[in-house]
C-alpha cells in the first residue's frame, strides 16, 4: 500500500496545492487537527525527507524540495530552498482553490459578517458555503484521480474556518439544528448573505366580537381593487385576527413578514371566548429575537382592543406549528349557541335532544355554504349538549364536539346534509343561530 507521503508527493508533482487542500483530502484521518496543519505537516515532512537525502549526498532529492516548494507554495519550504540556493522559477496559485482559501480570506469575510451581524439579535449562528461549479469540479476531479476515499468537502474548510473566527470575535456558538440567523458565505467573490431565520410564538386569542374573518378576506365583487360594494376597501372585512395580532409584533421584532398559524378556525360571525383559541405566529426575517413577550401583548390588546385579545404568549419553535395542526384535528371545542327557533321548543323534546346527542357519531357531508371544499362525509363526535330555554322560542345550547364538526350545521340540519340534526329532533326551524367557541381542548 502506498503511503500518505508519498500520496501527497504525487499529487503535488502534478498540481499545486495549498495547504487546506492538501491537507482536505486527508481530513478523515487523525480527526481534530485542522486541514491546513495536515497540508502543512505533509509538505514539511516532504522536505526533510528530501534533506535527509540530500545530506547523504542524494542529489536527486533536489527535485523534490524545488517541487514541494513550488507546488506546495509553503513558506516554509520556500524559505529553506531559497537557504540552499535553489531557483524556484515560480509560485504558483492553488489549482482547486485559486489561491481563495487562506487564513487572511477568511479572517477578512468573517470581520465584514461581524460587522453586518451587529444589526440582529440572535444567540447562535450557521455558516453555509457556495461553490463555484468549476472548483467543485476541480475538487472531485483530484479526488477521483489519486483516489481518495478518507478526504471532505471544500465546503467544510470555508464554514468552519470563518465559524469558528465569527466564534471567536462574537462569543456565540455555531449551532447546526436550529440556528438563529444562517449565514451564506461565497469565498470566491468575497460576497455573503445573511438570513434571520423565523422567530415562533406561540398563544391563545379570544375572538370578542363577530365579523372578524381570521385572515384577510378579500371583497367577492371586485376580488381586491375596490368597488362600491366593499367601499372601496377590496375587502369584505377591514379587520382580521391575524393582521391585528401580527402587525404589531412585525414591528416588536423587525421582521419583514409574518405567517399566523391557528389551531382550526371559526366563522367569521363566531366569536371564541373562554380560554381563547391556540394559535403560533411565525415572524420571518426578524432583526430582533429578544422581546419582552409581556410589552408585545400589551401592545396587541390595547391596538386590537375590543375586537381581540391574546394571552399567554411565549416563544415556540417550528415543531410547535407541526404539533398544533395535527393535533387541531382530535382537538375538541365547546361552542354556545344561542339559537332562535320559528316556533316554541317543547320542554320535553329539548330533554330527549340531550339524552340522544350524547358521544353520538354525526353523518356530515360538507356543508352547502361551503362551495370551494371537495364535497365528502365527514364523521365526527359530537359529546354532549346542555340546553337551557330562555325563551318560548329562544334556546341556549352548550355543545362540545370533535374538531372539524360544522356546529351550525348540527343546529339547523343543512337540508338533510348533517344527520343526525337539532331541527329535526326538536321539530323547529332555527331561524337565528349566535354562536361562539368557549373553548379549545389540545
Ligand atoms: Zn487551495
Ligand atoms: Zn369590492
Amino acid at each position: 500500500m502506498e503511503g500518505i507521503l508519498d500520496l501527497a508527493y504525487r499529487m503535488l508533482q502534478k498540481y499545486a496545492l495549498c495547504d487546506y487542500c492538501l491537507g482536505r483530502q486527508f481530513a478523515r484521518l487523525l480527526s481534530g487537527v485542522g486541514n491546513k496543519a495536515r497540508g502543512e505537516n505533509l509538505k514539511v515532512v516532504l522536505a526533510m525527507e528530501a534533506n535527509l537525502k540530500l545530506l547523504m549526498n542524494n542529489m536527486d532529492a533536489a527535485n523534490i524540495l524545488k517541487t514541494v516548494a513550488e507546488n506546495g507554495m509553503n513558506r516554509y519550504v520556500i524559505k529553506f530552498a531559497k537557504l540552499l540556493n535553489y531557483q524556484i522559477n515560480e509560485i504558483k496559485t492553488c489549482y482547486i482553490c485559486e489561491g481563495k482559501l487562506t487564513d487572511e480570506n477568511f479572517r477578512r469575510m468573517a470581520e465584514k459578517i461581524v460587522e453586518e451581524l451587529k444589526e440582529y439579535e440572535f444567540s447562535n449562528f450557521l455558516i453555509g458555503a457556495t461553490i463555484p461549479a468549476h472548483i467543485k469540479e476541480k475538487d472531485d476531479q483530484i479526488k477521483a484521480e489519486f483516489a481518495l476515499t478518507f478526504g471532505e468537502e471544500i465546503k467544510s474548510d470555508i464554514t468552519r474556518e470563518i465559524g469558528k473566527i465569527i466564534e471567536g470575535i462574537m462569543k456565540k456558538p455555531v449551532e447546526f439544528a436550529t440556528p438563529d440567523v444562517t449565514i451564506i458565505v461565497d469565498i470566491f467573490s468575497g460576497t455573503f448573505t445573511i438570513k434571520s431565520n423565523p422567530v415562533f410564538i406561540k398563544g391563545y386569542y379570544k375572538k370578542l366580537q363577530p365579523n372578524i374573518p381570521q385572515a384577510p378576506w378579500i371583497c367577492r365583487k371586485c376580488r381586491g381593487k375596490g368597488c362600491d360594494a366593499c367601499g372601496h376597501t377590496g375587502r369584505e372585512y377591514s379587520d382580521s385576527i391575524s393582521e391585528l395580532i401580527g402587525n404589531p409584533a412585525l414591528g416588536f421584532f423587525e421582521a419583514l413578514d409574518y405567517k399566523f398559524h391557528a389551531a382550526g378556525r371559526e366563522d367569521v360571525d363566531v366569536t371564541v371566548l373562554g380560554n381563547g383559541r391556540p394559535f403560533i405566529l411565525e415572524l420571518k426575517s426578524p432583526r430582533k429575537r429578544f422581546v419582552q413577550l409581556n410589552q408585545l401583548q400589551d401592545a396587541i390588546n390595547e391596538c386590537a382592543k375590543g375586537k381581540v385579545e391574546v394571552l399567554s404568549l411565549s416563544y415556540a419553535t417550528k415543531k410547535d406549528v407541526r404539533d398544533m395542526k395535527a393535533k387541531s384535528a382530535i382537538t375538541s371545542k365547546t361552542y354556545i349557541a344561542l339559537v332562535e327557533f320559528e316556533s316554541s321548543v317543547d320542554e320535553e323534546r329539548l330533554k330527549e335532544l340531550c339524552e340522544k346527542f350524547r358521544n353520538l357519531l354525526i353523518h356530515q357531508r360538507t356543508p352547502s355554504r361551503i362551495f370551494r371544499r371537495g364535497e365528502k362525509v365527514r364523521k365526527k363526535y359530537l359529546y354532549f349538549i346542555e340546553a337551557e330555554k330562555k325563551g318560548d322560542k329562544l334556546v341556549e345550547f352548550k355543545i362540545k364536539a370533535q374538531g372539524g364538526l360544522y356546529i351550525k350545521e348540527v343546529i339547523n340540519g343543512d337540508g338533510g346534509r348533517t344527520v343526525p340534526n337539532i331541527a329535526d329532533t326538536l321539530g323547529t326551524t332555527p331561524i337565528n343561530i349566535t354562536l361562539s367557541v368557549l373553548e379549545v381542548e389540545e
